[in-house]
């Protein structure tokens, strides 16, 4: 059976650099609405530029756009991480129309670390790779180490995008915790404030059951 898993936590907390580590491990096709939202925001044209405006105000996209790039990820034959996905109830409506889920994990993190995290930020503006100046810093400065591209600050990293972001995960986001536990879907907590491999390991622990691996 195919296994599906919702990873959120506020702004800042890893979720990419987890996704990325789970991704290797158990094999997840890893759907960030974010990565592929701004892969579409670079598309020059009336869609492009309409997600491009909404996503530096730190808002949320319309469901009209949101439901079509669900719908075709969700009918993918693999086990699926979403990253970014569901936001809202709304969204989290959506997705159980279209398929059940397993584990929710989320990583938590206060919100005076994420805007400390989330300034530091750094993404390769060619093959989107994220970096961190205080946890995770490039070999050369200003350089992706995958690709050799150059390393830029994500325009929604700035602080009144940050804050709106926060905002809109605490009033909108953090309820899908009882939204999933309600249903029977068991919800992790996990510290967030700890080493990367540490987070990793604690992850590791909660769903490795799903995939019979001790
Ligand atoms: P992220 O990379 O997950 O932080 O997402 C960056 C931005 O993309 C968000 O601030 C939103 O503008 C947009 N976005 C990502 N995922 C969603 C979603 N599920 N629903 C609506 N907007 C989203």
């Amino acid at each position: 059976m195919l296994v599906k898993v919702v990873l959120m936590g506020p702004q800042g907390c890893g979720k990419g650099t987890q996704a990325e580590l789970l991704v290797k491990e158990f094999g997840f096709k890893h759907f960030s609405t974010g990565d592929v939202l701004r892969a579409r925001s670079k598309v020059d044209d009336a869609l492009g530029r309409e997600i491009k405006e909404i996503m530096l105000r730190g808002e949320l996209v319309p469901p009209r756009i949101i439901n079509s790039i669900v719908s075709e990820a969700v009918k993918s034959f693999d086990d699926l991480l979403f990253d970014g996905f569901p936001r809202n109830l709304d969204q989290a409506e959506l997705l159980s129309s279209l398929t059940g889920v397993d584990s929710v994990v989320e990583i938590v993190i206060s919100d005076d670390e994420a805007v400390r995290r989330i300034s530091a930020r750094r993404v390769c503006e060619s093959c989107g790779k994220s970096f961190n100046l205080l946890t995770l810093p490039p070999k050369v400065d200003g350089v992706c180490d995958a690709c050799g591209g150059r390393l830029v600050q994500r325009a929604d990293d700035q602080p009144e995008a940050i804050r709106k972001r926060l905002s809109i995960y605490h009033e909108e986001t953090e309820p899908l915790k009882d939204y999933y536990s309600n249903r029977g879907v068991p919800v992790f907590e996990i510290n967030g404030e700890q080493s990367i491999e540490a987070v990793f390991a604690d992850i590791k622990k909660v769903l490795s059951p799903l995939f019979d691996k001790p």
